[in-house]
């Protein structure tokens, strides 16, 4: 049975439309840092919405699995298969068209499978930007984005994905495509469908195209490495930064020492930014859409205030592009830098932006008391209270030993989270990684109201089963 619908399949897509030799398959069964590693049956690669249906109504009629996949820099896991093999991987990177761009409307509709980086430059190449940037922006997808209501760099101006996506077409798991994909800023007739679909994972439906906001293209940047006397006043900075500069403060990013340390140490063409070391450092960058507009100037306001205050203690102002460059390429750098000094504890979680400073404080104490050398290094978005706190094993420990207490110390920080309000996962999802951790920190009934939808969506449970929603969250529904 299951031969001739993986056959089935095939003929949906076409000869170029599908892999099944085992080293073709293997790097869609492999999550990048290697964590989970599943099997395929077939990795199906569809050019059109319609393909895609086809497909999902053969699996939906076999009872097997589909799992989407983008990009795959996913860091947890849900964008890889299970061990059974029994599932097909559905890579969405052959349909990677744009449908079409109206400058007029400030919006773009393309598929899932275009690039990010792509989007961004079709969006400037029509005088609009499309301000979703992150790392990986050179290999995620538009589908994966959406999936994992990715943020970024620019969240604190413009959102993120969730805020920027104004229609979805999705195939559902019965095969039926859903034509979202509208164009409206205000539509109140009921409940916002496609909101369901961002942020899921892939666990109720494919993602297939979407209709995305535009905006001014900024006709000026000015970006500013400053540094800090401590935390209190980063986050000091921050409020400062958004009063002076109106709307205009595009990202505002947190760099400290051990991190910046690293990145020296093993990243090519990193230097120390400015005349001595400080501990903490702020990434601002200010932009203006507006020809008349000036977004120098509230920045050196800002400056010169906060060196006034001792907000601030050094800093300077890119004089250059090569300069601004240099500085982003610090923030990521840190990365790269860290991967060379042995294990490292990752934790992606946000506070409230005004729990940032004390956050810090507090688990940089906890986990340091906990096992003294332990390297925390701490840097991100804190302009939307979305922090990297990595640990990084004391020097010359086991890496072996030290990453087997990762749970360990998921709990010291996330427990931490929880008190602050805050959230175990900001940024890369839930996927495996965070899947039976989420039970601990969502109320029972925000997970039986998620096990609910997904039952209602996807009955039989053949989109990317196993991720996001844990069994014991279904539990609740056993009982009907
Ligand atoms: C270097 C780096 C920097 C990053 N920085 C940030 C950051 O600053 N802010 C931030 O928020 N995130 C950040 N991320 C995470 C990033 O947002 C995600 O990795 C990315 O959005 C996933 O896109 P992808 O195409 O690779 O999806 P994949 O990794 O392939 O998939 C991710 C999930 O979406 C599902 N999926 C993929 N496509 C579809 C589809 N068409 N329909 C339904 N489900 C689908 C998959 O099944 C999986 O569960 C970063 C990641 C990296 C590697």
């Amino acid at each position: 049975m299951a031969e001739q619908i993986l056959d089935r399949i095939k003929q949906v897509v076409g000869p170029n439309g599908w892999l099944e030799q085992a080293s073709d398959i293997e790097p869609y069964e492999i999550e990048t840092r290697g964590l989970y590693r599943g099997k395929t049956a077939l990795v199906v690669r569809p050019r059109s919405t319609e393909e895609v249906a086809a497909v999902v109504r053969l699996c939906a009629e076999a009872g097997l699995s589909i799992v989407p996949q983008g990009g795959n820099t996913g860091l947890c896991g849900g964008g890889v298969p299970s061990g059974d093999g029994r599932n097909i991987v559905l890579a969405l990177g052959r349909m990677n068209k744009v449908r079409a761009i109206d400058p007029a409307n400030f919006t773009i509709t393309g598929e899932a499978g275009v690039v990010l980086a792509d989007i961004q430059r079709i969006a400037a190449e029509n005088d609009r930007l499309f301000p979703l940037s992150l790392g990986a922006e050179g290999s995620c997808q538009i589908g994966g984005n959406l999936s994992t209501n990715a943020g970024g760099v620019q969240v604190l101006r413009y959102g993120n994905t969730r805020e920027l996506t104004l229609g979805l077409e999705v195939v559902l798991a019965d095969g039926r495509i859903w034509n979202g994909l509208r164009t409206l800023r205000k539509d109140n007739t009921g409940y916002d469908l496609k909101q369901l679909f961002v942020g899921a994972e892939g666990t109720l439906g494919i993602i297939t195209a979407a209709t995305l906001r535009l905006f001014p293209k900024p006709r000026e940047t000015v970006t500013a490495l400053l540094a800090l006397p401590d935390f209190d006043a980063v986050m000091q900075l921050f409020a400062e930064a958004r009063a002076v500069t109106g709307d205009q403060l595009t990202a505002f990013e947190l760099i400290e020492r051990t991190g910046l340390d690293m990145a020296l140490k093993h990243v090519n063409g990193i230097t120390d930014p400015l005349n001595q070391p400080y501990e903490i450092y702020a990434l601002v960058e200010v932009s203006t859409a507006s020809p008349h507009g000036d977004a120098a100037a509230p920045l050196e306001e800002l400056l010169e205030a906060a060196l006034e205050a001792g907000t601030v203690v050094d800093g300077t102002i890119a004089a250059s592009a090569a300069q601004r460059d240099a500085f982003w390429r610090i923030r990521e750098g840190i990365v790269e830098g860290q991967r060379f000094e042995g294990g490292s504890i990752k934790h992606d979680i946000a506070v409230p932006v005004a729990s940032v400073a004390d956050f810090l404080k507090r688990a940089i104490a906890a986990v340091t008391e906990r096992q003294p050398g332990i390297r925390p290094v701490a840097f991100g978005h804190c302009g939307d209270g979305n922090i990297h706190f990595n640990l990084s094993q004391p020097v010359g420990a086991d890496k072996d030993a030290f990453l087997a207490r990762w749970e360990e110390f998921n709990n010291i920080v996330h427990g931490i989270v929880a008190e602050f309000n805050g959230t175990i996962s900001a940024e890369h999802g839930v996927g495996r990684l965070k899947r039976d951790e989420l039970t601990h920190y969502k109320a029972p009934l925000e997970l039986e109201l998620m096990a609910r939808v997904k039952k209602a969506l996807d009955p039989r449970d053949i989109m990317n089963p196993g991720k996001v929603i844990a069994e014991v969250a279904f539990n609740a529904l056993k009982a009907e």
